[in-house]
C-alpha cells in the first residue's frame, strides 16, 4: 500500500502543531515548527488565513491521516468500516486507527514513530500470537500479543525507542513488557485513550457532503 514519502516537518507547520511525525526528534529543539511554526512557502510568515468551514474540514481530514501516515484510499475505507459498526462513527474512526499493528508498535515504544513502526512491520520483524504479521493496518484484537522478532532485539533504533519511551506514556489499553519486547492489547481504545487534538467531527461533517 502507498504511503506518503514527502517532507513531514512541513505537515507540521502547515496544520500549526506539533504532529510527532518524526520520532525523538519531535522532543527535541531541532523541531522545525518549534524554530518556524508559521506555514511553509514564500507567503507562510505572512500568517494563517482564516478558514472556510470546508477548509476547516479538510485541514482536519487532512491532519488525521497524516498522523496516522495513510492515504486517501485508506482512509475513506477505515471510515466507511467506522460508519458501519454501531455508535459514534467519529469515535470508532479513532478506535479502528489506533488498532492499526503499525500505530500499535509506536504506542508500546519499540519504534520511536509510525513511519518506523510501519518499517519493522514491513520488514517481517513483528508477531501476533507467535505469528509473523507484515500488514501495517491489520487490526490488533484485545489479548493478542505483540512481539519483536528475536533477530531484532539488539537493534540500536529499538533498544533507543524503548528505553527513551517513559512507562507513563503508554496509553492505557496497552502494556508492554520491556525485557521480552512484548505488548499486550488489554483491551480496544477508547475516545479519552487519544491524547493528540483531534476534532473528529470535522471529518465526518467531511465525508457526510
Ligand atoms: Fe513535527 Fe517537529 Fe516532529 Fe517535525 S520535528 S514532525 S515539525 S513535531
Amino acid at each position: 500500500m502507498a504511503r506518503y514519502i514527502g517532507p513531514k516537518c512541513k505537515i507540521c507547520r502547515r496544520e500549526g502543531e506539533k504532529l510527532f511525525l518524526r520520532g525523538s526528534r519531535c522532543y527535541t529543539d531541532k523541531c522545525a515548527f518549534t524554530r518556524r511554526g508559521y506555514p511553509p512557502g514564500t507567503h507562510g510568515r505572512v500568517g494563517r488565513r482564516k478558514l472556510t468551514s470546508y477548509a476547516t474540514q479538510l485541514r482536519e481530514k487532512q491532519k488525521v491521516k497524516a498522523v496516522y501516515g495513510i492515504l486517501e484510499q485508506q482512509f475513506r475505507k477505515t471510515f466507511t468500516m467506522a460508519a458501519r459498526i454501531s455508535g459514534n462513527t467519529g469515535e470508532n474512526l479513532l478506535s479502528l486507527l489506533e488498532r492499526r499493528l503499525d500505530n500499535v508498535v509506536y504506542q508500546l515504544g519499540i519504534a520511536s514513530s509510525r513511519t518506523q513502526a510501519r518499517q519493522l512491520v514491513r520488514h517481517g520483524h513483528i508477531m501476533v500470537n507467535g505469528k509473523k504479521v507484515d500488514i501495517p493496518s491489520y487490526l490488533v484484537k484485545t489479548g493478542q500479543e505483540i512481539k519483536l522478532a528475536d533477530k531484532q532485539k539488539k537493534n540500536p533504533e529499538v533498544l533507543k525507542s524503548l528505553e527513551e519511551r517513559d512507562l507513563e506514556r503508554i496509553v492505557g489499553w496497552l502494556k508492554i513488557d520491556k525485557d521480552t519486547f512484548t505488548g499486550t492489547v488489554l483491551r480496544y481504545p477508547k475516545r479519552d485513550d487519544i491524547t493528540l487534538p483531534i476534532q473528529e467531527s470535522l471529518v465526518i461533517e467531511f465525508y457526510s457532503k
